[in-house]
């Protein structure tokens, strides 16, 4: 099945032609309306004008992630505050989070996407999904709440957390779809078996997943344990949110981009030359249509590579392949992004502090985790006999990456001059 029909099954001339008409129009809007723009464009010597095909959207400079974090909290913004009925945001100690606002039509936009995205996974109206997305300032949980409920399905705003109430509410609700983190339905399952409940028992069919990595033997082993069919969604919340791209049932190699709304491109990150359609690089997308906060050329960071080939659902909007690298540091632990820079935010604003530091991050179980050791400095290492204030420090610590961040740490603070300044001061250990 396929939502909307005439714009997902567009040959690929008309939508091309629709996308070099829509982006003359955003690039002509933001030019007059978002300073940044305006000087952006001025600063590389292009105007809208300039921009007559799509190929020609290489002469317009990229926008980045510190951008937005020089523009917080609304620089970007396009229109008036009055016109926007939505505010999302990354997480992040003012100016290296970002706010996201959409307007009424942004939101209408955003639910079709999802709605695309729902249907291309075979679900309709009878089907009971169980949104374990973070609801909140996270653009998932609402994201797609608002798209199944526009397909008329029944949602279960559950939220992410705890694994046992969610255990219960699949239970005794009975949802037909679940969407997650896929390493959130994983521990769903192992804590399942802890207490005597298989997950294969429950009556899910289908299971929407994304917002963090994933390879093809993670699927396989979702699909064996809850026995549904899983598939992956892909959005970053700068852009849309998720609903940018969605899996077919049919094809199952990769996810359709909504080119009627984005225009994407692969660049190679170290020099930001174009790449030709298909090499693997950085993906850069510009909204098309959304009106609060339009993004033009916005590197994502996030390496993939794009498939041109026809699919078999009919769908002729290019297919990219699914995401596990990416191109800079940020890490993604239990669907959250954090960049070291932001945890190095939070230790300068803690007294008694070396700026040295190393995150570990590992998995136990399905489940991420992150240790991090921080150095306290001369003064607060000789003159604490006092225990309590390192443990002052510690937990102060684990509550600003909580607080700030999502993200809860195991911290432990060290002598100083225990970390070499050549180790690395993020381990991964995860392997995806
Ligand atoms: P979300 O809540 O969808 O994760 P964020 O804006 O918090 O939105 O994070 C976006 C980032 O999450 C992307 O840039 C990408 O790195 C990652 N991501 C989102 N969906 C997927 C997916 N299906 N596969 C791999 N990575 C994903
Ligand atoms: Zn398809």
């Amino acid at each position: 099945m396929i939502y909307n029909e005439e714009f997902e099954t567009m040959p690929r001339e008309v939508i091309k032609a629709l996308q070099a008409k829509r982006l003359q129009q955003v690039l002509e809007r933001v030019y007059h309306t978002v300073g940044f723009y305006k000087k952006s464009f001025d600063a590389a010597k292009v105007k809208p004008d300039d921009i007559k095909s799509i190929a020609d959207i290489k002469k317009l400079p990229f926008t980045t992630r510190k951008n937005l974090g020089d523009n917080y909290p609304f620089g970007l913004f396009a229109v008036p505050m009055n016109s926007v009925v939505r505010l999302h945001a990354s997480s992040g100690t003012s100016g290296r989070s970002a706010v996201f606002g959409y307007t009424k039509r942004d939101i209408e936009t955003w639910s079709d996407l999802i709605a695309r995205s729902l249907v291309a996974a075979g679900i309709t109206k009878n089907d009971v999904i169980h949104n374990a997305f973070g609801y909140g300032l996270f653009t998932g949980g609402l994201g797609l709440h608002y798209g199944a409920e526009k397909i008329d399905a029944s949602v279960i705003p559950m939220s992410g957390g705890d694994a046992k109430r969610q255990l219960m509410i699949l239970q005794d609700f009975g949802p037909t779809v679940i969407c997650s983190t896929p390493s959130h339905a994983l521990h769903l399952a192992e804590v399942g078996k802890s207490i005597g409940i298989d997950v294969k028992t429950l009556k899910l069919r289908v299971g929407i997943f994304g917002a963090e990595p994933w390879n093809n033997a993670i699927r396989d082993e979702i699909e064996k344990v809850f026995g549904i069919t899983a598939l992956d969604l892909f959005g970053l919340s700068e852009v849309i949110g998720p609903g940018m791209a969605m899996e077919c049932l049919e094809g199952r190699n990769g996810m359709h981009i909504y080119e009627d709304h984005f225009v994407v491109e692969t660049i190679n990150p170290q020099t930001g030359e174009v790449l030709p359609e298909g090499e693997e690089g950085e993906l850069v997308f510009t909204t098309l249509t959304k009106e609060a906060n339009p993004l033009i050329r916005y590197r994502s960071g996030d390496i993939s590579r794009l498939i041109t080939e026809p699919c078999r659902c009919g769908r002729t909007h290019v297919k990219m392949e699914r995401v596990l690298k990416r191109s800079d540091d940020m890490l993604i632990i239990r669907g959250v992004n954090v960049f070291p820079s932001q945890i190095e935010a939070i230790l300068v604003d803690i007294e008694g502090l070396e700026p040295n530091y190393q995150v570990v991050v590992d998995k136990v179980g399905a489940l991420d985790t992150l240790d991090l050791q921080v150095e306290v400095n001369d003064k607060i290492f000789s003159d604490s006999g006092s225990i309590k204030e390192l443990q002052k420090i510690e937990q102060r610590i684990v509550k600003d990456m909580r607080d700030y961040l999502g993200i809860s740490a195991r911290v432990k603070l060290v002598q100083p001059n225990t970390l070499k300044k050549s180790d690395a001061k993020i381990i991964d250990k995860r392997r995806i």
